[in-house]
């Protein structure tokens, strides 16, 4: 299994200091939270030093924004903004050769079928048109599954995979997120996964504790082949690879 961490744990640091910390520490992979001082829009010129990817034998993949986005949302320029950071976040990828984005399916704030019904229909197509410029820049779009609440979308992995099929996108598996449903394995056999995201809880809330701190069954993970383990405590992130690496043994 490649691991790697997602630099919420390493925020306000800069590129050059999680590469470094990726390799000193022996990750395979890293995930880069584009949010705040990593927001894409703000880092696109050359003077933003994005050629020390190159010198790194790290892969990379980069979470798109999602705060106050959103691909569901009723309102069309909301869904709009967020096509347009989801290409901006494509864009950044090309430029640092990072193989994956992943991104968050929307939700609705009116918790009623008619408008999940509406709101499915916007973010399939929102998340379409992402994955067709995703696919013109080489680069592979992925779409998470949330914590099971209904006002989420791909909260089961029916829908995750509705979603995957309808999109043509990839998906990325969220096994804390997972876990709050009552079939976490069944996320498992999701056809195109691209990578997991790792992090536990106590099966109802995504608390995101290390691994083998809630109910997550480890033998999930076990057989996966890539996973980053997403928690905002890089003392956690090391404690959760032992566990990893304790589990292939
Ligand atoms: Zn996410």
């Amino acid at each position: 299994m490649k691991i790697g961490f997602s630099t919420l744990a390493l925020f306000m640091k800069s590129f050059e200091d999680f590469l470094d910390k990726a390799t000193a520490d022996g990750f395979d992979l890293m995930e880069i939270l584009c949010e705040g001082p990593y927001w894409p829009r703000n880092i696109q010129s050359p003077e933003d030093g994005l050629e020390i990817f190159a010198s790194y034998d790290v892969d990379v993949f980069l979470h798109a924004p999602t705060i106050d986005l959103n691909p569901a949302s009723m309102n069309p320029g909301i869904r709009d903004e967020t096509l347009r950071q989801i290409t901006e976040t494509v864009d950044l990828a090309s430029k640092i050769g990072a193989e994956a984005i992943t991104t968050h399916p929307g939700m609705i704030h009116r918790l009623e079928d008619r408008i999940r019904d509406m709101g499915k229909y916007f973010a399939i197509e929102t998340l379409k048109e992402a994955n067709e410029y995703a696919e013109d820049s080489g680069v592979i779009l992925s779409v998470e599954n949330m914590p099971h609440r209904y006002a989420y979308f791909c909260n089961t992995a029916q829908e995750h995979s509705y979603f995957i099929d309808q999109c043509g996108c990839h998906a990325t598996v969220d096994l804390g997120h997972a876990n709050t449903t009552n079939d976490p394995a069944s996320f498992l056999e999701l056809e195109k996964t691209y990578y997991y995201h790792l992090s536990d809880n106590n099966g109802k809330k995504d608390q995101h504790l290390a691994l083998g701190d809630g109910t997550l069954d480890l033998n999930l993970i076990n057989g996966i082949d890539r996973g980053i383990i997403e928690l905002d405590n890089y003392d956690n992130v090391i404690k959760s690879r032992n566990v990893l690496l304790n589990l292939s043994k």
